[in-house]
């Protein structure tokens, strides 16, 4: 079963009136509930640009996207906006916490923008989803205080805070270690395999990349 389908995506930034260059060419993409993909390629190949694309944070200059089954092109701002916080959970090289918050104050917060005041079932996800990443000992800590393959574990527990189906990492272990890169890959896969969560990561990592369900190489804004 398809969860993001695009079809003959294309993009192209100005560069000066009218002048356009084209970052993105036709890209086909077929991503099934509960894969792990790899997304690869070099600087400037267009991760990024397709990344928001994929993200809701842009859109197409041409071509469909459709996710969770629904066409994106046909949605206003406030559907794509509400679209983008049901479906996709984010997790960036940085881990953009909040360091004068505890981890439970991180993971709750995006319930909290959803639902406006805070109750005890949001303090109760909060800490289960801060259990199934391990952290529980340290849920009352501030963000400030623990190390960073521990922060990352917080982003991570704070993007499946709405359970979405479709989790987009961009570069989540590009800061971190060898040895803590290893071990929050293989947190992701657990989520991936228990959750059935979608996974989408970008990466220059190839021996994660590897481990992957699917790698899929982006080279000059095209799928090679
Ligand atoms: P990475 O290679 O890690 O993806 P980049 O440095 O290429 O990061 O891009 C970082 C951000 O800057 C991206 O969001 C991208 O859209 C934006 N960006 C990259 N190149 C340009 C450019 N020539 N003009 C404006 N924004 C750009
Ligand atoms: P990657 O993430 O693979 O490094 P990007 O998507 O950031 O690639 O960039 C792809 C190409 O698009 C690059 O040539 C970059 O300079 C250009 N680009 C990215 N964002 C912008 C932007 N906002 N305006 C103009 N050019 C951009």
């Amino acid at each position: 079963e398809s969860l993001l389908l695009l079809d003959k995506v294309c993009k192209s930034y100005a560069v000066g009136t009218p002048a356009q260059t084209q970052v993105l060419f036709d890209i086909d993409l077929d991503i099934r509930k509960g894969e792990f993909v790899a997304l690869i390629g070099p600087s400037g190949s267009g991760k990024s640009t397709l990344l928001n694309i994929i993200g809701l944070l842009d859109r197409p200059g041409s071509g469909k996207l459709y996710l969770t089954g629904q066409e994106t092109s046909i949605l206003d701002e406030a559907h794509v906006t509400s679209l983008r916080g049901e479906a996709i959970g984010f997790v960036f090289q940085s881990h953009y916490l909040l360091s004068a918050f505890t981890a439970t104050e991180n993971v709750m917060m995006p319930m909290l923008m959803q639902r406006g005041s805070p109750d005890d079932s949001m303090r109760e996800r909060a800490q289960l989803l801060l259990g199934q990443v391990g952290l529980t000992q340290w849920q009352d800590s501030l963000v400030s205080n623990i190390s960073g393959g521990q922060q990352q574990r917080v982003a991570i527990a704070r993007a499946l805070a709405l359970n979405p189906p479709l989790i987009l990492a961009d570069e989540p272990t590009g800061n971190l270690d060898t040895k803590s890169a290893d071990a929050i890959f293989e947190l992701m896969r657990k989520l991936n395999r228990e959750n059935g969560t979608t996974f989408l990561m970008v990466t220059h990592n190839m021996e994660l990349a590897k481990r992957c369900d699917r790698i899929i190489e982006l080279v000059d804004g095209k799928v090679v």
